[in-house]
């Protein structure tokens, strides 16, 4: 399969001397990291990433108690209307060119879509919809096709409206910092130009390079910066949509303050598609950070990253942007899969801790006494910090990687859980002790741990029956138990419709349920997402 560019922008910054590099110091490698590696963990697993789109089993072969709705199947007369909605070079019929479309970045799921529609304008988007709606043509809405959770790509024939060629920035106030652009700019294009003019995208995610603004809004994409600018809730200020039916609802306010009435836009903040197609985001931006740092550290336990978390909180306060996870195996898959450097020793838990503000002495002084209670109580035992844009960049990657680094192994299983911190990583040395070693690659966990958003991830060398069947419902279970979150960021999608019920009451799934038949009768708007089956 064709991998997507992904990249990140490391912001100019003022570099303190001080902490140009502070190497805290480096201890041996713990005899404790051997008993955390499985058997045959981390034994070069015979990569099987699907090299093109065909390799990825179609999604009804492999979920065959997935029913086709009773949706008009896709016609040469059509196809026609379309090419007089949009010009023809815009309707794409080709086999080829629609392969990508119809399988997602993790290569678990594959449509068969014929045909993906590239609409420039919200006027085109309503026209194709209300066509569709009146056809009975059920439709997928795809931004960057980057979502983990099979949301972004159709399960059978569903007519693909992609909404890459709507990228117009339409407006920035840089005083208010208020931006308004089409749903189809990608977040580090958004991100590059608000950093000329002193400003920054209030999310960011490893996968920047690729993932539209649309995408992230309709997924309410959390991402690494969520502890210091809150979720995309807050910082969208108004958004424009089209119904299924083709209306257009504008409720693009860009005022930070506007109490009339009902909060529209949060109908489709995190609905995935399913309630209409986001085509305008008007959204507010805070100011670069002048000064950033970012610490590496090494951990021997779970309870030292909640110490340092804890720390990290009073500690830094309000320049803390950043607080990150992630144990040795999750590493490791960035490490060996995608050749990158550990910075500093082997550890059986990493974290990456950033600060963001606005002088650098204020944050040097900070981030130095941070790190040296952590040291003095030995919380943590080596580290590195950087605060030149290389360096940082680097560090990041190592993060940032992990996800890409993690499909060189096979088959991916990945788990988006919100857990209490104390209960956060129990459920990896649990998982270790059900699944047979002989059958996985690596068992790992890393993550938003600041969130509270554990990214679990369970690799086999190809997808593997057995193995869903030991880990589902069992995770899910888990997460309702402890009264967590089965998706805490990435969504339901296509993935987790049957598991919304461990997160969701059926009093709200029945309202859910209502507000889709009342905003999309027809259910024409990402069928087989989000909502189970049977509510
Ligand atoms: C390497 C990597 C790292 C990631 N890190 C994070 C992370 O830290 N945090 C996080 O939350 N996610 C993360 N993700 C998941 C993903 O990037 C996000 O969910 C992202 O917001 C999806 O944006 P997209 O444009 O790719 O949307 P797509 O994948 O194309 O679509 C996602 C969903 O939104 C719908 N949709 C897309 N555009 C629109 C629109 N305009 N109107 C209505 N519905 C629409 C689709 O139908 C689908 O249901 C990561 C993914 C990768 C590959």
């Amino acid at each position: 399969m064709k991998k997507k560019k992904l990249g990140r922008v490391t912001k100019k910054v003022v570099v303190p001397d001080m902490l140009r590099q502070i190497l805290i110091h480096t201890v041996a490698r713990r005899a404790a990291i051997v008993t955390l590696i499985q058997k045959g963990a981390v034994r070069g697993i015979c990569h099987s990433q699907p090299c093109c789109s065909s390799d990825v089993e179609l999604t009804s072969v492999r979920y065959p108690g997935v029913q086709r709705g009773s949706y008009s199947q896709l016609s040469d007369k059509h196809v026609q209307h379309f090419k007089s909605i949009l010009p023809k070079e815009r309707v794409i019929t080709d086999e080829d060119d629609i392969a990508a479309h119809n399988v997602d970045w993790l290569g678990m799921v594959r449509g068969a879509s014929q045909i993906v529609l590239k609409p420039k304008t919200t006027e085109e988007v309503s026209a194709i919809l209300k066509y569709c709606n009146a056809e009975n043509l059920a439709v997928c809405p795809q931004g960057g096709n980057t979502g983990l959770v099979g949301g972004s790509v159709p399960v059978f024939d569903e007519v693909v409206i992609s909404t890459s060629l709507m990228n117009n920035i339409i407006s920035l106030d840089e005083l208010s910092g208020v931006l308004v652009c089409q749903a189809g700019c990608i977040l580090e294009n958004l991100d590059s130009y608000l950093s000329e003019r002193g400003l920054m995208m209030p999310l960011d995610l490893g996968a920047k390079g690729t993932c539209q603004i649309g995408g992230n809004v309709s997924t309410n994409a959390g991402g690494i910066r969520l502890i210091r600018y809150g979720s995309l809730q807050g910082s969208v200020l108004g958004i424009e949509a089209v119904m299924a039916d083709g209306e257009v609802i504008d409720c693009l306010s860009s005022l930070k303050k506007d109490n009339t009435g009902y909060h529209l836009k949060h109908l489709f903040i995190g609905s995935e598609g399913t309630l209409g197609i986001v085509t305008k985001v008007a959204i507010q931006c805070p100011p670069s950070p002048k000064a950033v740092n970012v610490a590496f550290l090494g951990l021997d336990t779970f309870d030292d990253v909640l110490r340092t978390f804890k720390e990290a909180r009073s500690g830094l306060g309000e320049i803390l942007s950043s607080c990150e996870m992630m144990d040795m195996l999750a590493l490791d898959a960035a490490t060996t899969n995608l050749n990158l450097q550990r910075p500093i020793g082997e550890f059986p838990f990493y974290m990456l801790i950033e600060t963001s503000g606005s002088n650098g002495t204020h944050d040097e002084e900070k981030l130095t006494s941070f790190l040296e209670g952590l040291m003095g109580s030995g919380i943590i035992h080596d580290g590195t910090v950087a605060s030149e844009p290389s360096r940082i960049k680097l560090m990041w990657k190592l993060r940032e990687g992990i996800t890409e680094g993690l499909l060189h192994d096979g088959y991916v299983f990945k788990y988006d859980i919100s857990l209490p911190h104390n209960s956060f990583y129990a459920i990896i040395p649990e998982l270790k002790t059900r699944l047979p070693a002989e059958k996985v690659g690596r068992i790992c966990g890393y993550g938003h741990v600041g969130d509270g958003n554990l990214h679990l991830n369970i690799t086999t060398p190809k997808f593997d029956p057995a193995v869903l069947k030991i880990v589902e419902p069992f995770v899910f279970e888990w997460t309702s138990k402890l009264k967590g979150s089965v998706s805490a960021e990435h969504g339901i999608g296509f993935k987790k419709t049957q598991y919304i019920h461990f997160s969701k009451s059926q009093s709200s799934l029945n309202l859910m349920k209502d507000i889709k038949k009342l905003m999309d009768p027809k259910g024409i708007l990402n069928p087989y997402k989000v909502l189970p089956a049977q509510h």
